[in-house]
């Protein structure tokens, strides 16, 4: 493998928003190391992706986010085909719904809580903790956190856990940025609305409609609106872009 190629790992790889990033990563010429929880959600995107691209150029695996081990195996792996990966993108996330939507607070289960932390926030740390000691020793890296415009504006739909889980991400952001401080390595988060993925279900249920008049854009956003900005950060031009929080929302929530 040449010593400039750039090699990434996208987390939660197999759908939605995670896929787009990997097409995108791919199509720019990163290889390109990703994962998902369920094997059929895996298979499918190996299936798609193999379409367009050998497999010298992707990895995909099946790991519980949830279980250090298994990170801790994937990391490994990556390490083993490639390197460890100069880009990280966190972005496996769940979002638990009941059949009128997230739990309210008063009802909400500790399981839930520990369920939907240890996914979205423990396992982004995990990940960060598996990459930020190669990046710095290379003094060069690209982490980018998933969050949500549920941990930025006054929360709509989503339930506390998930809400909370995504508020964190900027306190990990801050923690990663004293972490990597002069090292070349840019910690940034970003921060979708509403994006039609199997999370955010179908564009005509009832909670995707209301959030379309909410829109200025006058549109839902689609996984490649934030991909792509996911594939920018990553890129060597956005080397000046750091501790950022960019908002992916059709104008949904503009702090201006
Ligand atoms: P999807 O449900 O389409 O994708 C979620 C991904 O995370 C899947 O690949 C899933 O794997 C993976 N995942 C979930 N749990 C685990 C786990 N325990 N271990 C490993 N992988 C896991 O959702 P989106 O693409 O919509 O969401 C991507 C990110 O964007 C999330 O962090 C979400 O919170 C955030 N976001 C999404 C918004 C939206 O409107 N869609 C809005 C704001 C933020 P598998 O499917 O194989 O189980």
């Amino acid at each position: 493998m040449d010593a400039w190629q750039r090699v990434a790992v996208v987390t939660g790889g197999s759908s939605g928003i995670g896929l787009a990033t990997v097409t995108h990563l791919l199509h720019a010429g990163f290889r390109v190391g990703f994962f998902g929880q369920s094997a059929s959600h895996v298979d499918q995107a190996r299936t798609m992706i193999r379409r367009q691209f050998d497999d010298g150029w992707f990895l995909a695996r099946c790991v519980d986010l949830t279980s250090p081990q298994q990170v801790a195996g994937f990391f490994s792996d990556v390490q083993d085909r490639w390197r460890m990966p100069d880009t990280l993108v966190c972005n496996a996330g769940i979002s638990p719904k009941g059949p009128e939507g997230a739990a309210p607070f008063a009802r909400l289960s500790l399981d839930e809580w520990n369920k939907v932390l240890s996914v979205n926030l423990t396992g982004a740390m995990l990940c960060c903790q598996a990459v930020v000691p190669a990046m710095v020793i290379q003094r060069f890296g690209r982490i980018i956190l998933i969050g949500s415009i549920a941990g930025r504006a006054l929360p709509k739909v989503a339930g506390t856990a998930y809400v909370v889980s995504k508020a964190a991400l900027s306190g990990l952001c801050r923690s990663l940025l004293a972490a990597c401080a002069g090292t070349g390595v840019t910690v940034n988060i970003v921060a979708p609305g509403r994006i039609v993925t199997e999370m955010a279900g179908t564009p005509e249920s009832a909670v995707n409609r209301a959030a379309l008049e909410r829109i200025p854009v006058g549109r839902l956003g689609e996984p490649m609106d934030v991909a792509s900005m996911i594939g920018f950060l990553a890129s060597s031009d956005a080397g000046f872009i750091n501790g950022a929080i960019i908002d992916v929302n059709g104008g949904e929530f503009a702090p201006l």
